[in-house]
């Protein structure tokens, strides 16, 4: 009889997170399985929670930041070994054949773009298999809760900025300290970049100074885009948060040349075209990145001592910790300890 392990899963679209018991499932050739160790709990997962990707089969195990140890190699695995230890985050895999693969634009993949969690089961369960081509590999230093969240709020942010033209020394702004934007700040000032934090109200200045960012900008108190322009204005602006009034407000602020980069889903963003124009500006997306972005956001995390601050739940608590994330408050990352040693 096949061995059983404990998950979580969303038996339909709007349904509830249930705890169940499964079989633990066999990596088929070029997948592994993993024995999970942590998961983190992203606001992504409500796609899955409320249906609103298209094509979910259902029953699912959401969650697509996941740190395991590889448990067993499916055929034509190369190079992973047992034993390793390895994240998983959003993008899950690709055709490497067609067009876009062809031109290294994995995540626009037209024939099989896999995302973890949505296209097959993810990390809220004690162990998943997932494609071979998913893995990121973990550093040692790294603690599975602490590398967790890393791999997709981390990735987006530490993606997003070293993709954005911007070179050490320029003025780069982080909107929104949140759940991307509090390890957004860390890596900018990490990476070089003069760093500016802007938030609502002034109780996030302290934790934002402590997290790196050498100005901060109280959007309540004081209009963010003249602040930016006081400070020379921003070469690039990394805009992390859900709402697109805040983003308007804070496109005045981008400097000639510069790229006001958006990863929070807002709403639809109004901008004038006579402010692109006059400065050559640019408002451009990001797209978070494939396994070996991971790789690089884990490794640049545990030599530069980036932490993403968490609240840690077990597995049987995962609608706890859903609902704990989906309320906004919680500071920053909900995660979900597995198989992990507190
Ligand atoms: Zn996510
Ligand atoms: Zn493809």
């Amino acid at each position: 009889m096949a061995k059983k392990m404990r998950a979580v899963q969303i038996p339909r679209a709007g349904g509830p997170l249930e705890l169940v018991e499964r079989e633990i499932p066999e990596p088929q050739a070029e997948w592994v399985r993993i024995k999970v160790e942590a998961c983190g709990v992203c606001h992504s997962d409500s796609l899955v929670k409320e249906g609103h990707w298209p094509g979910i089969q259902y029953p699912r195990v959401p969650g697509h930041e996941v740190i395991g140890v590889v448990d067993a190699v499916g055929d034509r695995v190369r190079p992973w070994k047992t034993g390793q230890r390895v994240g998983v985050g959003w993008h899950g895999g690709n055709c490497g054949y067609c067009d876009h693969c062809r031109r290294g634009e994995f995540f626009a993949c037209s024939i099989a773009l896999l995302i973890t969690g949505i296209s097959f089961d993810g990390g809220y369960a004690e162990y998943m298999v997932a494609p071979a081509q998913a893995l990121a590999l973990v550093p040692d230093e790294l603690s599975a809760i602490d590398g967790a969240p890393l791999m997709c709020a981390g990735v987006t942010t530490f993606n997003a900025l070293r993709n954005s033209g911007a070179r050490p020394g320029d003025l780069v702004a982080v909107l929104g300290i949140g759940g991307l934007g509090h390890l957004g700040v860390q890596f900018a000032a990490k990476m070089g970049f003069e760093t500016v934090a802007i938030a609502r109200g002034k109780d996030k200045e302290a934790l934002a100074k402590k997290l790196g960012a050498h100005h901060y900008i109280d959007s309540q108190g004081s209009d963010p885009a003249a602040a930016l322009n006081q400070l020379g204005g921003a070469k690039v602006v990394i805009a992390t948060v859900t709402n697109a009034d805040a983003m308007a407000a804070v496109l005045g602020g981008v400097a000639p040349n510069g790229v006001f980069m958006v990863i929070g889903a807002a709403g639809a963003l109004s901008v004038d075209p006579i402010l692109l124009i006059s400065g050559c500006r640019s408002v451009k997306g990001w797209y978070s990145g494939a396994s070996i972005d991971s790789q690089d956001t884990l490794h640049f995390s545990a030599f530069n001592a980036v932490h993403s601050m968490n609240e840690v739940f077990p597995l049987e608590q995962a609608a706890e910790a859903y609902d704990r994330m989906m309320s906004g408050k919680a500071r920053f990352r909900a995660v979900l300890q597995i198989g992990a040693k507190s």
